[in-house]
């Protein structure tokens, strides 16, 4: 139950990502933002598309998907909680519930907050989780129509599981994110030496898209909100982990 994953940038800068389940050769889409890469990158490996897996109803994440149904007509899988505003779907999905890619096992947890009925993609076996805009590489998704409690409760979900898990998450804002982590956790060292690997890569355009939950851990201040120096550094001390959570976000709103 191996999946091959293959990193597609789009537009300006999202990532879609295709998977391949490597006993059935069965193909699933995570996100479509536009169709061109994704369809040059199938033509590339000689893929054909079986399912797309929509993360949330924003454009830049389903604007891809009409010219990939009409060339490919795979399944298309979303969140049951957002059926009416997301395209047609196939499979309407709730938190918990699986699917599998070929012989690849796949779950859905409800990651709400940058939108409501927002949803993680996790292959425990391939030890992957898409998370698009919730969980981003050393940021969070903006909160457009959820509660800080909300994205709060979602990354502490993603947290949990296992360190060695890879995040493949929705854009490349990482290095702005590294500017922003950098003026509210300044004593992590692990911070430092990310920041700097991230101006390294992003010189080359290097994309530094998927990450691991282990670094995620231990540099992003979003899912640092429970600790102590978080706590002093953004001058709330006594403050509860959601309200610690809701004055980094404020901040990075302001940056
Ligand atoms: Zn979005
Ligand atoms: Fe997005």
């Amino acid at each position: 139950m191996t999946l091959e994953i293959v990193t597609i940038p789009c537009l300006a800068d999202n990532y879609a990502f295709l998977l391949r389940d490597q006993e059935t050769g069965k193909v699933a889409l995570v996100d479509a933002p536009e169709s061109y890469p994704i369809q040059k990158a199938l033509q590339d490996k000689g893929w054909k598309l079986d399912m797309v897996l929509l993360t949330h109803h924003h454009n830049d994440h389903v604007d891809g998907l009409p010219e990939l149904v009409e060339e490919y007509h795979p399944q298309v899988i979303g969140a049951k909680a957002d059926a009416n505003r997301l395209p047609p779907l196939d499979l309407a999905l709730n938190e918990g519930d699986t699917f599998t890619v070929g012989e690849s096992e796949g779950y859905i947890i409800d990651v709400s907050g940058h939108t409501i009925g927002h949803i993680a993609f996790h292959f425990p076996y391939a030890n992957a989780v898409f998370t698009a805009d919730s969980l981003m590489a050393l940021g969070c998704g903006r909160l457009f129509e959820g509660t800080p409690e909300m994205m709060w409760a979602s990354l502490s979900k993603l947290a949990a599981l296992p360190t060695d898990t890879i995040v493949y998450s929705g854009h490349e804002y990482t290095a702005s994110n590294a500017k922003f982590a950098l003026t509210v956790d300044p004593g992590n060292s692990a911070l430092k030496a990310r920041a700097a690997d991230i101006t390294a890569r992003r010189s080359k355009g290097i994309p530094t898209v998927p990450s691991t939950l282990a670094d995620e851990l231990a540099t992003n201040p979003f899912l640092r909100a429970h600790l102590p120096e978080m706590k002093t550094a953004v001058g709330v001390e006594g403050a509860t982990d959601v309200e610690v959570f809701t004055a980094i976000r404020k901040q990075k709103d302001n940056y």
